[in-house]
């Protein structure tokens, strides 16, 4: 039986950055995946194919221009379903490959296969072959796969889920979408941006629960524009099954309206991958949803085995899963490179348009019972937001009253998933409203905004104290 430092099982960006890590530092290396694609919802599902698909969108609506897109293919306005789904393709192979070889560079060795606990320290692969592999320590990164409620049915043809989704042979007419949370919101854009009649179905009375309200609300009035139609404190009640791809999907929600729609997409909640591992086997603790349960060093209740990303729960982002599977291996091979997280996590919203924010929202802010104020500054009035022809679009600080620390940055616009990083550096670094207005950002760029908000967060405080 092969023997390594280390086995990491699946090859999402929690597996990958975890095994390429290790290998870095000279450990000895194996990485089991059991699908023939590697990158996991990463590559194949989730992030880079639907973030893919926004720009696609967007250029075929004729919001941005051939330029931007660096390949040969002519894509032409009037779009089919290969033209919408190629570049799509084709970045998440550039991306799959990009891991392949990273893997190999590394010198990991990659089984094909599905991973499972023979006893504490030994996997089985089941592939073409069956195998047994020991690690002195193992990684689970098993990632996670989508909620299916038994009321709804799925078929992979009309009524999907945001794995089948990425599927689909033709554009849906109409397409009813339920859940108002990333997944849902992103889909929801991406498909009224290609001209699909949209039903966002969401039980609560905002979308996106953890943005900030106003964000929230200007999200809300400019999908509706582009005419998405939501549906807020709404479930279904009952839906038809479609038998053919002709008919229409008969859906009855619970204020007793009915919905007729082309396509369907269920969109809240997935569940951790652990049914394969055996871990019963092992008395692996597992939680809710199918996850794993990990202390803060990302340890399970069997010291030697490890678990990170999505299959342990919260934040399930890629970006959270890459560096959850680097601390790991910081403690497993005691390295004092990154042992945590940092407190202030960007998250990004790649709806169109797109929403990014970090630190505390101001309903946070005022539950805290923390004196706040706020200060925004809008795209339309920067100059490089003039250039762009920027109609919408706001950067919001929400910052502490007294000292003038900034405690939050809130973004909805264009490229709001960029600009976000430098809020990040200023919440996590406590810095003031002052300390952003001394800056110089390049001229004309939209950084100005925090310029902007900075001196209107200052024009709001009457007599404030602090020395610049
Ligand atoms: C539609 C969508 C959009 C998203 N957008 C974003 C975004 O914009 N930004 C962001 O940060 N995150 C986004 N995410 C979340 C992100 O994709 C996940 O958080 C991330 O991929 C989780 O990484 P992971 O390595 O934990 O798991 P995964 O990426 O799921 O990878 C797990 C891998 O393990 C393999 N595996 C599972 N079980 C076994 C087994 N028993 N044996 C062998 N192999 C196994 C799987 O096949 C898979 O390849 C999105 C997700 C979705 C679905």
């Amino acid at each position: 039986m092969k023997k390594y430092e280390l086995i990491v099982i699946g090859t999402g960006p929690a597996g990958e950055k975890a095994a390429v890590k290790a290998a870095y530092f000279g450990r000895k290396v194996a990485i089991i995946e059991k699908e023939a694609h590697f990158g996991g919802a990463e590559v194949i599902t989730g992030t880079i194919p639907s973030k893919t698909l926004k720009e696609t969108a967007l250029y075929f609506s004729g919001k941005y221009e051939k330029g931007l897109f660096g390949i040969d293919r002519d894509l032409h306005r009037e779009a089919s379903m290969e033209d919408f789904m190629f570049r799509k393709n084709y970045v998440s192979d550039s991306v799959e490959t990009e891991i392949k070889e990273n893997l190999k560079r590394h010198g990991v060795d990659i089984y094909q296969g599905i991973a499972s606990f023979e006893d504490p320290h030994t996997i089985k692969v089941s592939g073409a072959t069956e195998e047994l592999i020991y690690g002195d320590f193992i990684i689970v990164a098993t990632g996670s796969y989508p909620y299916h409620p038994p009321t709804i049915p799925f078929d992979g043809v009309k009524v999907h889920d945001s794995d089948s989704i990425l599927k689909i042979k033709r554009f849906p007419k109409s397409l009813c979408v339920v859940g108002a949370g990333v997944i849902g919101c992103e889909y929801a854009t991406i498909f009224s941006t290609m001209g699909t009649e949209v039903y966002l179905v969401n039980d609560k009375q905002k979308i996106l629960s953890q943005i900030d309200q106003e964000v929230s609300e200007d999200l809300v009035s400019q999908m509706e524009s582009s005419g998405v139609r939501i549906l807020f404190n709404t479930s279904i009640e009952k839906m038809s099954a479609p038998k053919n791809d002709q008919e229409m999907i008969s859906i009855t929600l619970n204020n007793k309206e009915t919905i007729e729609v082309d396509m369907f997409l269920y969109a809240a909640g997935r569940s951790g991958s652990v049914k394969a591992l055996n871990s019963e086997k092992i008395g692996l603790k597992l939680g809710k949803r199918e996850t794993i349960e990990v202390n803060d060093q990302y340890q399970t209740n069997i010291p030697h085995i490890y678990a990170v990303g999505d299959v342990i729960g919260f934040p399930s982002l890629a970006s959270t899963s890459m560096d959850q599977g680097r601390v790991a291996v910081a403690y497993i091979f005691n390295m004092e490179d990154i042992k945590h997280l940092p407190t202030y996590l960007p998250y990004g919203i790649y709806t169109v348009p797109e929403v990014s924010m970090v630190g505390i929202t101001e309903e946070e802010a005022k539950e805290k019972g923390i004196s706040y104020c706020t200060g925004k500054a809008r795209y339309s009035d920067m100059a490089r937001g003039k250039i762009m022809g920027a109609k919408a679009g706001f950067l919001k600080l929400v910052f502490n009253k007294e000292d003038l620390v900034i405690r939050g940055v809130h973004i909805i616009g264009h490229i709001a998933s960029e600009l976000v990083h430098y809020g990040v550096t200023l919440v996590e670094d406590k810095r003031t409203l002052y300390y952003v207005i001394g800056q110089v950002f390049n001229y004309p760029t939209l950084h100005d905004l925090y310029k902007y908000a900075a001196y209107d967060g200052l024009s709001t405080i009457a007599g404030h104290r602090v020395k610049p």
